[in-house]
C-alpha cells in the first residue's frame, strides 16, 4: 500500500525506523526485532540506506522481509549524493522488482571520495523517482533547520522545491523540544507546504546516544533532558525508564497539538518500541476512531 493512502485513512500515522544489519552481520537479530515489532502493529516501517557512510546495501533485503514475511508496509530509504544516476536507477528498479511502493528520497551525507555529480539535492532524486516509477516518495525535513543551510527560511524554501517535485509526505529529523517543532510546522504551512508531516521522535534510553546520534544531528537538548542525563547516565535501568517517559510525554503533547503522525527512531530496540506504543496507542486509536 502507498503511504499516501494511509494518510487519507488515518488522522494519525504511526511508524518506526530501523537500520539493516551490516553486510557481514548475522541476520537473525533483525528477525527477532521484526517479530516483536509486528506485535505492536506500526502502520509502516522505514529502513535506512547506507546510513553513516557504511555503504550498507541491505535495505532492499530487509524491505522485502518486512513486506513479505511480516506483512508490514516498508518505506525504503534511498540516497543519491554518493551514487551515479545508473546506480540509483538500479537500486530503484531493485525495489520496484520486489513490490516496494514507498521510497524516502534523501540526498545523504557526503562520503569523502565517493561523491558523484549526477545528483546534488534530494529534490532531484525525487523528480528522478517520479519520472521512472510509480512509487510514493517521502522526504526528510528539519525542525531546527538542516545543519548546512544558512537559515531556516532558506531551508524551508528548498523544502518547498522538494515537495513540489513530488514528495507526498515528510518525516522530520529528531527533536526534543515540541515548541520548536510546532513553530516550524507553522512556518512550513505558511510557505505553502501542505503534505502530511510526521514528527520524528528518538527515545533517549542509553547513555551512548547522547554522545552519538544526538551529537551527529546537532539537535538542541532542553535542560530537562540534560538533567535526566546528568542524574541517570550511570544507571542504565533508570535512564531507560526516564527516556521512555520523556518520549511518551513528548508524543502525548504532539498528539494533543494535532500532528499528522509520529515516526519513532527506535534504533532496532523492539522493547523500547513496545513500551512506548503501549503508552500512546490507546490515544492514537481514539484519534483514529478505532473502537
Ligand atoms: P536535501 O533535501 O537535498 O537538503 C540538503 C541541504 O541542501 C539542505 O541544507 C537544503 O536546504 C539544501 N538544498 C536543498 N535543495 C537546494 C537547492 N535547490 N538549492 C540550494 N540548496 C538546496 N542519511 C543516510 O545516509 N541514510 C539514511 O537512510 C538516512 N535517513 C534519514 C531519514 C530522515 C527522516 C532524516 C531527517 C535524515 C536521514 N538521513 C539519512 C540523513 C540525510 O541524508 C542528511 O541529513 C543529509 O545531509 C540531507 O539529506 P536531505 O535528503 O534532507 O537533503
Amino acid at each position: 500500500m502507498k503511504i499516501s493512502e494511509l494518510f487519507k485513512q488515518k488522522k494519525v500515522v504511526y511508524s518506526f525506523e530501523i537500520f539493516p544489519p551490516k553486510v557481514n552481520d548475522d541476520i537473525s537479530k533483525i528477525y527477532k526485532t521484526l517479530s516483536e515489532l509486528k506485535d505492536v502493529s506500526p502502520d509502516y516501517i522505514s529502513i535506512t540506506y547506507s546510513a553513516g557512510g557504511s555503504k550498507n546495501s541491505r535495505t532492499k533485503e530487509i524491505a522485502q522481509i518486512v513486506k513479505d514475511e511480516y506483512g508490514i508496509e516498508p518505506l525504503a530509504h534511498l540516497t543519491c549524493i554518493n551514487s551515479t544516476k545508473q546506480e540509483v536507477a538500479n537500486a530503484l528498479q531493485g525495489l520496484v522488482d520486489i513490490g516496494v511502493q514507498n521510497v524516502l528520497a534523501l540526498r545523504g551525507d557526503r562520503i569523502e571520495g565517493e561523491v558523484k555529480s549526477d545528483f546534488q539535492y534530494a529534490s532531484q532524486l525525487t523528480e528522478f523517482i517520479k519520472q521512472n516509477s510509480d512509487m510514493d516518495v517521502a522526504g526528510a525535513c528539519y525542525p531546527e533547520g538542516h545543519p548546512e543551510s544558512a537559515n531556516i527560511v532558506e531551508d524551508i524554501r528548498n523544502l518547498k522545491i522538494k515537495v513540489d517535485k513530488g514528495v507526498s509526505h515528510l518525516n522530520s529529523q529528531l527533536f526534543f523540544d515540541n515548541d520548536d517543532y510546532l513553530k516550524y510546522l507553522d512556518m512550513v504551512r505558511l510557505a505553502g507546504i501542505d503534505v502530511p508531516i510526521q514528527a520524528g521522535i528518538m527515545p533517549l534510553v542509553r547513555a551512548s546516544q547522547f554522545g552519538g546520534i544526538v551529537k551527529t544531528t546537532a539537535a538542541k537538548l532542553p535542560a530537562k533532558i540534560s538533567r535526566m542525563y546528568s542524574k541517570f547516565a550511570d544507571d542504565p535501568e533508570a535512564l531507560m525508564e526516564a527516556g521512555i517517559a520523556y518520549a511518551t510525554d513528548q508524543i502525548v503533547d504532539l498528539l494533543s497539538s494535532g500532528v499528522d503522525g509520529i515516526h519513532l527512531y527506535i534504533m532496532n530496540n523492539a522493547y523500547v518500541a513496545r513500551r512506548i506504543t503501549e503508552n500512546i496507542k490507546p490515544i492514537i486509536d481514539k484519534l483514529n476512531g478505532v473502537k
